[in-house]
């Protein structure tokens, strides 16, 4: 068995199984890591507490928030170059694991209302009329509405997709086996205790999401954020195509019909309960900006807000970026 790159020559043991690197986390940012540091020529075991690409990326609504101005200050230049990354990393995924991922590039439609605009007065405001072209169905009524060109993705097939070629590619896996703790020796991180085993590795990359900060013994600054969503079947599959955001509400259209209607974010902790009062509001909201369509059991998941941790070397941290952490995957 060969000692992987970077691992220290002293901690090496040839009956123990190393890797070059080892990732936390099998959701969207673990998987989406994994492949590329394989693609790098890296030895790669991702492992997972629970199954693949279950938590947060099971429930995100698919928004690819490239416009500036909505994105949090830290994250505009990460938004924007993974904008402009994005059909690249999909066609990628798509070619590799032979499926769709739902890639939609219809724009977003912004409503937003006079006295409180998210994105400044551009040559991209729609008039009634164009509007009305672009989406019979809006009820827009009081709000100004701006196109943005922005896409979308289902992020379950993405992340399925980034599982197969992860499994394509040879990329080992470890599921249903939680990391406890990452070893950290002379100052590196080398190795990882699991519920299960431990395992050996030159570098180890913190995907964990909104547990991110749980695993000992760096505590990246993450906090989980609870949303609540529903979907509904559309009548057609064009009653909307266009995702369209509204001060309280989104609606995220799919190419199979369903409309996901979202979200709220609730500092909740790790509590992954919906409500009905919620779901019924939520609902309600978009049936105001909506005018047709129909029930449909709801969801909720957490993610995380984001860090790093730089004093161990050889420990990244890569946890989902609040509601827009699906850009992040392939930057
Ligand atoms: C309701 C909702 C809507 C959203 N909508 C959007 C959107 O439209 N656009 C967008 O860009 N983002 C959106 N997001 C955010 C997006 O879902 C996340 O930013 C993204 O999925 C984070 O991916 P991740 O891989 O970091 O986290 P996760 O998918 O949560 O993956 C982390 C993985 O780590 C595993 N794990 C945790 N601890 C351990 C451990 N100790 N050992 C082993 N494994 C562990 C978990 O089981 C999990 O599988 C939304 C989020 C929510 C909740």
């Amino acid at each position: 068995m060969r000692r992987p790159r970077s691992f220290p020559a002293d901690l090496y043991n040839g009956h123990m199984k190393t890797w070059d690197a080892i990732v936390i986390g099998a959701g969207i940012i673990g998987l989406s890591v994994a492949r590329e540091l394989h693609r790098r020529g890296m030895s790669v075991l991702v492992v997972e507490k629970g199954e693949a690409a279950r938590e947060a990326s099971y429930a995100a609504a698919g928004m690819l928030v490239g416009s500036v101005e909505e994105s949090p200050p830290a994250l505009r230049e990460l938004a924007s170059t993974s904008a402009k990354m994005y059909p690249e990393f999909v066609h990628e995924l798509e070619d590799e694991s032979q499926s769709k991922v739902d890639f939609r590039q219809e724009g977003t439609i912004v409503l937003q209302r006079a006295g409180a605009r998210v994105l400044g007065a551009s040559s991209n405001t729609l008039t009634s009329s164009e509007l009305r072209k672009r989406e019979m169905q809006l009820e827009a009524e009081g709000y100004e509405a701006v196109m943005v060109e922005e896409a979308s993705v289902n992020p379950r097939a993405l992340s399925e997709a980034a599982l197969t070629t992860c499994k394509h590619r040879g990329v080992d896996t470890s599921l249903r086996d939680e990391v406890v703790a990452v070893e950290v020796v002379n100052g590196r991180a080398a190795a990882v205790r699991t519920t299960k085993t431990g395992f050996a590795a030159g570098l180890v990359v913190n995907c964990a999401g909104a547990w991110a900060g749980k695993i000992p013994p760096c505590s990246f600054p993450t906090r989980p954020v609870k949303g609540q969503m529903l979907a509904v079947a559309m009548r057609d599959r064009n009653v909307l195509r266009h995702v369209v955001r509204a001060p309280e509400v989104y609606l995220v259209p799919r190419s199979s019909g369903r409309l996901l209607i979202g979200a709220t974010v609730e500092e909740a902790g790790y509590d992954k309960r919906t409500d009905a009062d919620t779901i019924h509001r939520m609902h309600r909201a978009g049936c105001g900006i909506l005018r047709r369509d129909g029930p449909f059991p709801g969801w909720h998941f957490a993610c995380a807000s984001h860090g790093e941790d730089h004093r161990t070397g050889g420990l990244w941290g890569e946890g989902g970026l609040g509601h827009c952490g699906l850009f992040a995957g392939q930057v």
